[in-house]
């Protein structure tokens, strides 16, 4: 017998061997194969191809080729089969890659295959060698694959937020509209655009550590301010995560507008810390900053004045205007005070009808300058109800070693003795 080397393809693509090795060799190959013969009739099955199909394998043999097409291609087929041949016998080399069409099994079932076709001439005539590969697999895994990338896009595209991929460089790769319609930015501005860039310049380089903190640590949370080509400030939460894709790591992670969380946070300080009907200073802020200033004051040994003050007669004139006017009065004379006042000054609300002005870097002549002009101030200042108010007021500056306690107590004590000598008058302790 002559020796055949079934690998050793000449140009045009035909080996010649006997017709039994090439059944051999089909016989052991890992993948269903069938031999046709120039009429389509089947020539050998493998076992692999017997099992994918759904026939003993000895069932094929002999049969047209046309029994595994789908009932309404087999005349089709037969014409392309026809022409197949002709061409391959005219030494064209055709179908090298393989086809994707649908198997019939034999109880009917139809299945996605890939049919690749070698013309082989043997010692006994000419074979196509017919590798038919199963696409199931592949088809259920592209499905997958789809379903995933359609439910990742999904979520991408529902998230509240905004959502991007960096690549290591901090450039986008991925994000969903939000990004877009927050930043103002088009997906090609995007594109180009480092991620620190979409931020306040205050911020741009915190947001570029943060992100090589990610690449080195893993991950990051972190508030910072879009700052939009509108002129306007966005404050957000941001996560980030790093992942490796395709051997590359990015950073995944998405951002939360806080603004209504700021805003909130920013209203509820303020409210703690302010009097609702005058907006002053409250009474519990007002000694934070006190304790603030004597601290800073004994420090530096620079002079803190403190002024207290409290509307004379004040209850007559709720008694006869009503206390609407009452606290009209109280609004008018806060406005009055604090229009006077230095930036560096603090007016508070103390309680009722008692006020507080801290003076920082005050000595005790120009602590009583000031008081006293505020007297003057409010004798001359119209208002609702009586029309005219006069006030009673104490300074001092505050000494070395002297709790906030004795000082408070020497004001009060002072402020007294201003009412008991007659009211609308500054007296110093
Ligand atoms: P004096 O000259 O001795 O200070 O007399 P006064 O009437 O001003 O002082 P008094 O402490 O007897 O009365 C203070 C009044 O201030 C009593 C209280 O009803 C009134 N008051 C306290 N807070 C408010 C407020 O928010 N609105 C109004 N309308 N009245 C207030
Ligand atoms: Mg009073
Ligand atoms: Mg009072």
């Amino acid at each position: 017998m002559r020796r055949t080397k079934p690998y050793d393809m000449p140009a045009r693509g035909v080996v010649t061997l006997d017709p039994e090795s090439l059944k051999s060799l089909c016989e052991i190959s890992p993948y269903p194969l069938l031999l046709v013969d120039d009429q389509g009739s089947i020539l050998k099955a493998n076992p692999r191809a017997g099992d994918l199909f759904g026939y003993p394998e000895d069932d094929l043999v002999g049969q047209p080729v046309e029994l595994l097409i789908p009932e309404t291609l087999r005349p089709a087929h037969q014409l392309q089969r026809d022409s197949y041949v002709s061409q391959t016998r005219a030494g064209q080399r055709v179908m090298r890659d393989g086809l994707d069409v649908e198997a019939r099994k034999r109880d009917g079932t139809l299945i996605p295959v890939e049919v690749t076709l070698v013309p082989v001439d043997t010692t006994g005539g000419r074979a196509i060698v017919t590798s038919v590969i199963d696409l199931r697999p592949r088809k259920t895994l592209e499905a997958q694959l789809r379903e995933e990338r359609d439910l990742s896009d999904a979520i991408i595209r529902s998230l509240p937020g905004v959502f991007y991929l960096l690549d290591d460089q901090g450039r986008f790769q991925r994000w969903n509209r939000n990004l877009e319609r927050v930043t103002e930015r088009s997906a090609e501005e995007l594109f180009q655009a480092p991620a620190w860039s979409l931020f306040d310049p205050r911020d741009s380089h915190r947001i570029q550590k943060a992100i090589e903190t990610v690449f080195r640590d893993g991950s990051f949370e972190i508030d910072a301010e879009f700052k939009t080509p509108s002129g306007s400030s966005i404050p957000f939460h941001f996560t980030g995560l790093r992942v490796e894709l395709a051997g590359r790591q990015y950073l995944t992670g998405a951002g939360v507008d806080i603004s209504t969380r700021k805003a909130l946070e920013a209203d509820l300080r303020h409210r703690a810390n302010h009097d609702a009907l005058t907006g002053l200073v409250n009474r519990h802020h007002f000694e934070n900053i006190l304790r603030h200033e004597l601290t800073r004051s004994e420090r530096y040994g620079t002079p803190v004045a403190l002024i207290t003050l409290d509307i004379d007669h004040f209850k007559a004139i709720n008694d006869r205007f009503g206390h609407l006017i009452g606290d009209e009065v109280l609004r008018r004379f806060a406005a009055s005070l604090k229009d006077r006042i230095r930036a560096t000054d603090t007016l508070a609300r103390w309680g009722g009808e008692e006020f507080m002005i801290l003076l920082p870097q005050t000595d005790a002549h120009n602590g009583m300058l000031m008081a006293e002009a505020v007297r003057a101030l409010i004798a001359e200042t119209p208002m609702p109800g009586p029309g005219r108010i006069t006030l009673s007021a104490a300074v001092t500056i505050h000494r070395d070693g002297e709790s906030r306690h004795e000082l408070l107590r020497r004001l009060d004590e002072a402020l007294y003795r201003a009412k008991r000598e007659g009211r609308n008058r500054v007296v110093t302790c």
